[in-house]
């Protein structure tokens, strides 16, 4: 188990959770959906990437879900899905140890990632997808499978808020999991260097054109420290830019990352409701 893992987990009492594998059984109708042959190739190649990044002793070996031949004790199967209602683009289901893609929604999202007619960085899908999955690792890893529905999402889910509560702890506790593997995965002589240092390239080019999008294309949200920009979606996860700001912070270490992180919580903090009261 990780460090990260059982700081974190202590804290939130799923120590004992903390994670006993046992072979990933997924039924994709159960939940409305069914699998698709879609984003095969881009997946295989994220899973080949995030593999040689996480430590063999975690015993989280990411698998392509239709190879089930190739599953072992250690695997985690990926699945690759389509319909349903859910706009999650890759969660991990309650009671299953493994990790499901709503293709189209991974797709959409990747395309909007960056935006070449503006001055967007280029992200990488492939090591941005390794990140996301690397995330849902965190989330097996520190037993979350076993406690946590985590799709549909709310029906207040648009609502603004800074709500601190146990869906939102666990959220940054993947996160920071995941971004403790891709920075000890960089040094030198490790196999997954170059791997961990695209993941890098990856969160600060989605990072980058969150801020640029924040402060040039919508430069009003930031001087009136829109709630709708600076506080959490909904009640399961964090703000997004947030999140990517101390994914970086944590896998760079930099006094230039932490200084962009504490900014952006300052801006939380100084946030006014600007709804029309009810
Ligand atoms: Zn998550």
């Amino acid at each position: 188990m990780n460090g990260l893992c059982a700081i974190f987990g202590a804290a939130l009492s799923w120590w004992s959770a903390c994670a006993a594998p046992h072979p990933g059984e997924f039924d994709p109708t159960r939940l409305g959906y069914a699998e698709t042959t879609a984003g095969r190739s881009l997946v295989s190649e994220a899973i080949g990437k995030a593999n040689i990044i996480v430590d063999k002793d975690e015993r989280l070996a990411l698998v392509a879900g239709w190879e089930q031949s190739a599953w072992t004790a250690d695997s985690v199967p990926v699945h690759l899905i389509v319909g349903g209602s859910s706009n999650e683009m890759i969660f991990v289901p309650k009671g299953c140890r493994c990790v499901v893609i709503t293709v189209l929604v991974m797709q959409t999202w990747l395309a909007e990632a960056s935006d070449p007619a503006k001055a967007d960085l280029a992200v990488d899908g492939v090591s941005i997808l390794v990140f996301m999955m690397l995330h849902e690792l965190g989330h097996i890893a520190c037993g979350d499978e076993g406690v946590v529905a985590f799709a549909p999402l709310p029906k207040n889910a648009s609502d603004t808020n800074l709500v601190r509560n146990d869906e939102k702890r666990r959220e940054f506790a993947a996160d920071a999991w995941a971004a403790d593997h891709v920075r000890r995965a960089f040094t030198a002589g490790h196999p997954g260097f170059f791997a961990s240092m695209n993941v890098q390239f990856a969160l600060t080019a989605v990072g980058w054109n969150l801020a640029r999008r924040r402060m040039i294309d919508n430069f009003g949200a930031s001087v009136l420290r829109d709630p709708r920009v600076f506080f959490d979606q909904g009640y399961t996860h964090p703000n997004f830019e947030l999140r990517m700001l101390v994914a970086n912070e944590l896998v760079s270490g930099t006094p230039a990352a932490k200084a962009l992180r504490q900014e952006f919580e300052s801006m939380r903090e100084k946030g006014d409701d600007l709804r029309c009261p009810v």
